[in-house]
């Protein structure tokens, strides 16, 4: 099995059409080489063999026309003073009027004479034909006569400055040109067992299908060796921790009363039943690994401390990670409570982020070094070179899809084969958990602590915006905090920033300028971040204007009102993390979605989120939707070790591969085997991290 030409080593520079210029914008596509490019599938594909005549076209479904722009203006809404562009497009047979709101960027995209096509829904306003922000792509007339206008056309994610028609032929060009290099990775005897296709052709129809049937098969086939590899190197790092003895730690039943009764509240069963888990892993004699999964607000953090209770008990040290410094800090402001009378009692806690004078820091290093710390919170700080503990135990991370395997990795490194614990609130089906997570074990929370408010969930369309804002006005002065979410898509981050920008501008001067207005993104200076969190917290600031950054953990329970702004352009999972920041106190409170969801799969997302604030259903549903476009963000399951396919979509696949890598390691165990060596290559170039205890043991 020798290997002819290493695509992941051939720079995309050699494709015809790639250039410095281009190659930098790959790059921000994470695209560097052959490989890379010919992995980077499609984000979803519209179906242009069947164009809907614009005088047959049906009201009230999704249809593609295609037509000449007759006419495109921009104007000020009467109701908002929004801005609207409207394009009339005409096909010779029938004229549509495609309508925009807040896009003025679009009148220059849609000169008069340019062919366009628009994929949207059908209404009918003011006796005319008109889709309401449908997708668009400007037709090239160059393209018109190619192969890729009639037919399945595929379209990719894109950075900004490359457009869909560019890609496209350079993926063309890239897979003419070396395809033939494919080397296919998976053992013969798999996939004569189940009759996958070869990869070549597996590439070549995942990028231009004939037909939907032809596509799902080949991503079929691509989804089962990435699951396949990805398992293998999931269950050997399990098998390798779990040889390892782990430090033996009891604590006998009044102990453990001790801590739960020191609470104000009732332990719900969930959180006592995690509680055991870990308190049987940790008097085991292998290291725990296991994965506390539970919907925000679902009270994990008492469960992990119950660990670090555990190994301070038995006089060890313990850690907790936190993805953000503000998260680090709220938990470090909650555990002091406890430690002075409460449940932690004499237990010395340590704080360290990054930025604290070196003073400062030397001397939390020299404490932890020596054993006068018992419980460190920290950020990523903690994985730090100079940072050495004298008995690390255990280790905490909360928020595990901010972190990678390598992370974990280097932090249980400062222990000896210390016990592990992660925390995650993304709510993934069961089964898919157990696949995807295999080396972990898992404690699920599936309860909510009781006397919580309710969360309603409306949905408003953009045109109903002033009636929005006059209830939160109404809510403010009833003394509650709100939040503005608007969506940064990377695509389109600076106008995305702008307009949230804008809107805050707006608010400050005008719609809330009784009220104390704050504004909070990605590309502000962390400390900034930190002090307007810190404000809004101490209620001095009442609204807060906030892109995705808000995501992570906060808890302000006074803020009881959300208004997510383009909800149609948030996964599910995000807007469900978003809406857990609000309905954390006793009162009820309300998520208004603000959207025009132009398709059927936005819809859907909408309705499912109205409908139920259960992070589990809502997961369920959305492997329910499927259908073109991956909602559930891959960066949402931490999962960058998947580079192709959307779990949540291939689950079937995921099971089949996931037996077969059992089946392997059940005969060779660490892939001693001459006949297993390749495999143990591929894992080896794939998953380096997740071999990184292996090797390290
Ligand atoms: P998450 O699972 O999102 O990390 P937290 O651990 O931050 O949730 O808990 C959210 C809030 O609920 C905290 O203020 C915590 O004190 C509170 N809490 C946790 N468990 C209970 C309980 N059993 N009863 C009442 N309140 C609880
Ligand atoms: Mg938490």
């Amino acid at each position: 099995m020798t290997k002819t030409t290493d695509l992941s080593k051939i720079s995309i520079q050699f494709i015809k059409g790639v250039g410095p210029a281009r190659m930098k914008l790959f790059a921000n596509l994470g695209i560097e080489s052959v490989e890379d490019l010919l992995y980077f599938f499609p984000r979803r594909y519209e179906d242009r063999r069947n164009l809907c005549p614009i005088a047959q076209v049906k009201i009230g479904e999704f249809q593609t026309v295609c037509g000449i722009v007759e006419s495109c203006i921009e104007r000020r809404s009467f109701y908002n003073r929004k801005s609207v562009t409207e394009a009339v497009l005409d096909d010779g047979g029938g004229k549509v009027c495609c309508v925009w709101f807040n896009q003025p960027y679009l009148k220059s995209y849609f000169k008069k004479g340019t062919k366009v096509v628009c994929y949207g829904r059908a209404d009918v306003y003011k006796n005319r034909i008109q889709m309401v922000a449908p997708e668009y792509e400007v037709i090239d007339p160059e393209e018109e006569q190619g192969p890729a206008f009639k037919s399945i056309v595929p379209i990719y994610s894109l950075t900004k400055g490359m457009g869909q028609r560019y890609i496209r032929n350079t993926v063309r060009i890239c897979i003419d040109k070396y395809h033939e290099e494919l080397v296919d990775e998976l053992p013969v005897t798999l996939r004569n067992k189940y009759h996958l296709a070869n990869i070549k052709r597996c590439i070549t129809e995942i990028h231009f299908p004939q037909t939907f049937e032809e596509q799902e098969e080949a991503l079929r086939r691509v989804s089962f060796e990435e699951f396949y590899f990805f398992q293998i190197s999931v269950i050997l790092r399990r098998l390798s921790i779990k040889s390892k003895s782990g430090i033996k730690q009891q604590i006998s039943d009044s102990m453990a009363l001790e801590f739960i009764n020191n609470f104000p509240f009732l332990l719900t069963i969930a959180q006592k039943k995690a509680m055991r888990d870990i308190r049987i892993d940790m008097a085991g004699d292998h290291p725990m690994l296991r994965l506390v999964q539970g919907d925000v607000g679902s009270g994990k953090t008492l469960v992990a401390l119950f660990g670090c209770y555990t190994a301070f008990k038995n006089g060890y040290q313990s850690c907790v990670m936190a993805p953000t410094e503000i998260l680090a800090r709220q938990h470090y402001d909650n555990i002091l409570k406890l430690t002075d009378t409460g449940a932690l009692k004499g237990l010395r806690v340590a704080l360290l982020v990054n930025g604290l004078k070196k003073k400062e820091r030397d001397d939390i290093y020299a404490k932890i070094a020596d054993g006068q710390v018992d419980l460190v919170i920290g950020t990523h700080a903690l994985i730090c070179e100079e940072l050495n503990f004298k008995n690390l135990s255990l280790v905490v991370i909360d928020e595990q899809h901010k972190f990678g395997v390598r992370q974990r990795a280097l932090l249980s490194e400062k222990g000896k084969n210390p016990h592990v614990l992660i925390m995650t609130a993304t709510p993934i089906p069961r089964t898919l958990c157990i696949t995807l997570y295999g080396d972990l074990d898992l404690s699920i929370i599936d309860e909510m602590p009781p006397g919580r408010g309710k969360i309603h969930t409306v949905h408003k369309s953009h045109e109903e915006e002033q009636a929005v804002y006059e209830k939160v006005k109404s809510l403010l002065a009833k003394g509650t905090q709100a939040y503005f979410v608007y969506p940064i898509i990377e695509d389109s981050e600076t106008v995305d920033l702008k307009a949230a920008e804008e809107k805050y501008q707006e608010f400050k001067n005008k719609v809330f300028k009784e009220w104390n207005v704050g504004l909070i993104h990605g590309k502000m200076k962390q400390a900034d971040v930190e002090q307007t969190m810190i404000d809004f917290k101490s209620g001095k600031i009442h609204v807060l204007v906030a892109t995705t950054v808000l995501e992570v953990g906060i808890d302000v329970p006074n803020a009881n009102v959300m208004v997510i702004e383009h909800a149609e352009r948030f996964g599910l999972a995000q807007l469900h993390q978003l809406r857990g920041r609000i309905g954390r106190g006793k009162q009820d409170a309300l998520c208004v979605l603000v959207s025009d969801p132009t398709t059927p799969d936005g819809q859907k997302r909408l309705h499912a989120i109205l409908s139920t604030t259960n992070g589990f259903k809502i997961a369920e549903e959305d492997l329910l939707i499927r259908g073109p476009g991956h909602f559930f963000g891959r960066h949402q399951h931490g999962l960058n070790e998947l580079k192709v396919v959307n779990p949540l979509s291939q689950m079937d696949v995921l099971e089949l591969a996931r037996k077969e890598a059992f089946e392997l390691t059940n005969q060779d165990p660490v892939l001693a085997k001459a006949e297993n060596h390749r495999t143990k290559e591929i894992i080896k170039k794939r998953y380096p991290n997740y071999l990184l205890m292996v090797a390290a043991g």
